[in-house]
C-alpha cells in the first residue's frame, strides 16, 4: 500500500496561492498531519520554499512539527492556550478573554495571536468580549488579528461579505497585521487578503482551488483474482452479483486504512493507467473487491486516488469532501514522497 506524495506540486501550489495574493505572506496549514501527507516533510519542503509561518490545531501537533523546522519557522497552534498546555517553541492563537488572561499570566511577553469571531460561531472572541480587552491585546502587542470564513468556497455566499466586513469593523484602526483567509478566501480576491494567508487544502491539490496540481496517488496491491459466474455474489451482504463471467481483483486495503465504506457500489473504481475498474460489493476493514473483466492483463497494483479519480471525485463518489478523504487515509501506507 503505497501513498505517493509529490512535495513539488505541493510547493508549486502553495507558490500559486501566494501569487494569488502578492500584498500578503503565505502561511501553510499543516495541521492534522498535514491533511494526512506528513507534516514533517510538508513543512520542511515548504520552509525551504519560503514558508515561515505554519498553522496546526493542537499543542501537540506543534511540538511534533518544532524539531523538523529551524528557528525562525513559526508554529501558530489554532486551539490557542488550552488549560495545562506546554507551548514552548509555539505561537498560540488565542481564542477568547479567557485564553488571553491565561496566556499573558502563564507566557509574559512571549509571541501570540488573536482569532475574532466574525459569524462563524466556532472559534475565537465575539464583538462585545474583543471591545472589553482590545485595548489590554493590542498593547500586549499580538503578532496578528484573524478569523475565519465558513462559505468562502461559495463565491456568492452572502455571509461572505458579512464577515469581511464585520471583521473590518472589528479590526480597522489596530495597526496590527491581519489574516482572514484560507484556501477558498485566497480565491475571492484581494479584498480577502489581508496581511496574512493560511491555505491548506488547495497545498494538497483539492478544491475549492480548482487550478491546483495533483499531489497524491494511492496505489494498493492485488493479493488474488478469480472469476465468478453469472448468479455469484462477491463480498459482504452479497450486495452485487455477477451478471455475466466477470474477473475480480481483491487489494489489500479497506476502511482500516481510511478507505470510506460509503465507497461502496458508489460508482468509485479502482484504476489501472487511465482503465476503470469499477468497486463491486462492500468496501471491507481490510479489503476491496473490483471487477477487473476489462483490463488485459492484471497489473500488481491499481490505484484509488490517480489522475483519472482525483481526491474530489472519490469525495463526490462518497458523498464526502477532499478533506475527509485526504484526513483519512491512514498510517498504515507507505509514504513515498517525490
Ligand atoms: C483548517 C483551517 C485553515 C485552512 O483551511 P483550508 O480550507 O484547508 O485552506 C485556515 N484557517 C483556519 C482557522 C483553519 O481551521
Amino acid at each position: 500500500m503505497t501513498l505517493h506524495i509529490d512535495l513539488q506540486a505541493i510547493v508549486a501550489n502553495w507558490k500559486a496561492l501566494a501569487a494569488k495574493s502578492p500584498g500578503a505572506r503565505a502561511a501553510a496549514v499543516v495541521k492534522a498531519d498535514a491533511y494526512g501527507l506528513g507534516a514533517d516533510r510538508v513543512a520542511s519542503a515548504l520552509y525551504a520554499a519560503g514558508a515561515r509561518d505554519f498553522f496546526v490545531a493542537l499543542a501537540g501537533e506543534g511540538h511534533t512539527l518544532r524539531p523538523h523546522l529551524p528557528d525562525d519557522a513559526r508554529i501558530h497552534v489554532l486551539s490557542g492556550h488550552m488549560a495545562g498546555a506546554d507551548l514552548s517553541g509555539l505561537i498560540p492563537v488565542l481564542n477568547s478573554a479567557e485564553q488571553f488572561f491565561r496566556d499573558r499570566a502563564l507566557r509574559p511577553g512571549r509571541p501570540f495571536a488573536i482569532q475574532l469571531d466574525t459569524g462563524m460561531n466556532r472559534l475565537g472572541l465575539e464583538p462585545g468580549e474583543w471591545a472589553a480587552i482590545r485595548a489590554e491585546a493590542l498593547a500586549a502587542g499580538p503578532d496578528f488579528i484573524m478569523s475565519h470564513l465558513a462559505c468562502a468556497d461559495e463565491p456568492g455566499h452572502p455571509a461572505n461579505a458579512m464577515q469581511l466586513s464585520a471583521f473590518r469593523a472589528m479590526t480597522d484602526g489596530c495597526n496590527v497585521p491581519r489574516s482572514l483567509s484560507a484556501t477558498g478566501g485566497t480565491l475571492l480576491g484581494p479584498d480577502y487578503h489581508f496581511d496574512l494567508i493560511r491555505p491548506g487544502i488547495g497545498l494538497y491539490g483539492a478544491l475549492p482551488f480548482a487550478e491546483a496540481l495533483p499531489v497524491v496517488r494511492l496505489s494498493l496491491p492485488v493479493i488474488q483474482t478469480r472469476m465468478v459466474r453469472p448468479g455469484e455474489f462477491v463480498g459482504y451482504s452479497a450486495t452485487w452479483t455477477a451478471d455475466r463471467p466477470r474477473r475480480i481483483a481483491t487489494v489489500a486495503a479497506g476502511y482500516a486504512d481510511g478507505i470510506l465504506r460509503a465507497l461502496s457500489s458508489s460508482g468509485a473504481s479502482l484504476y489501472s493507467g487511465d482503465r476503470a475498474c469499477p468497486i463491486v460489493g462492500r468496501v471491507s476493514m481490510d479489503l476491496i473487491t473490483a471487477d477487473v473483466t476489462d483490463l488485459p492483463d492484471i497489473p500488481a497494483q491499481l490505484d484509488l486516488v490517480c489522475p483519472a479519480q482525483p481526491v474530489d471525485r472519490l469525495a463526490d463518489f462518497a458523498g464526502t469532501i477532499g478533506y475527509e478523504i485526504l484526513t483519512a487515509l491512514g498510517s498504515r501506507y507507505d509514504r513515498v514522497y517525490r
